[in-house]
């Protein structure tokens, strides 16, 4: 149904009966570009779902056992090694999706070509706050302005605003800033890596005793949710916990 033809049964529906007013809707669902393609394979599916069921079911969600502090998964639920030897500064952290496999490819689309990825993984996510105190505002890890204006968007920004949406909770969009490319941390220790993640991020005095959430696409080895955190306590933050898109499995990630 295109072209002119398309237009003029529209055009007919809309002041016609009810019923042929819900097949209108039913048939702009399937006319509009994101409702009839699954978003990672490009099959057509005319359900108003964002995946096809094939791809749906290889996309693997974080429900299982996972580390109840930095919410990676883990064989057993229990605190990690990792966070075992060092606290994390946040204090809980939780991800929607196990990064790997068809769940890392549909990160990598959102990050480089598919923005409006972020309102699925934006729900996912927000499922997942039932498992945290109520925080008193949103915060997204920031990109320097000349990565954000190269990229086009942030996607860790367009997570936060709409998760912020869909909860009330408000988003405090100037609050964290970065102000300095990261240098690569590819060979820097533990320690380093801190230091040298923690000399990018700025945070004003908004978030002075509030409990503030932050969110990011992809948790690695959480090193940059806590030099985040840690900005944001020097600031006065009382409280800081995260959720992220994904997160890689602790049981591959052992990079202390
Ligand atoms: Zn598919
Ligand atoms: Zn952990």
């Amino acid at each position: 149904m295109t072209g002119s033809g398309g237009l003029a049964i529209i055009a007919y529906m809309k002041n016609s009966h009810p019923r042929a007013r819900k097949l209108l809707e039913a048939v702009r669902g399937a006319l509009s570009h994101e409702n009839r393609l699954c978003r990672l394979c490009g099959t057509e599916i005319y359900d108003g779902r964002s995946f096809c069921p094939d791809c749906y079911g290889k996309i693997e969600f974080n429900d299982g056992e996972s580390c109840p502090v930095c919410g990676r998964k883990t064989s057993k639920s229990e605190i990690c090694i990792e966070c075992k030897a060092h606290l994390p500064v946040y204090s809980k952290a939780v991800s929607a999706l196990v990064y790997g496999g068809v769940s890392a490819q549909l990160i990598i689309l959102f990050k480089k070509s598919r923005p409006y990825l972020y309102r699925w993984l934006a729900e996912e996510m927000a499922k997942k706050l039932s498992a945290l105190p109520q925080p008193d505002g949103i915060v997204f890890v920031p990109m320097t302005r000349k990565a954000e204006r190269d990229r086009g968007y942030n996607q860790s920004g367009l997570l936060a605003g709409e998760l912020s949406r869909l909860t009330g909770i408000p988003l405090m969009g100037g609050a964290l800033e970065k102000y300095s490319e990261t240098k690569a941390q590819k060979g820097l220790s533990r320690e380093e890596r801190i230091t040298n993640l923690g000399h990018c991020f700025r945070a004003d005095r908004s978030v002075k005793g509030k409990k503030i959430l932050v969110v990011d696409d992809v948790t690695t080895t959480g090193a940059t949710l806590n030099a985040v955190a840690e900005c944001l306590k020097k600031a006065g933050a009382e409280e800081v916990y995260c959720v992220t898109a994904a997160s890689v499995p602790y049981s591959t990630e052992r990079r202390v």
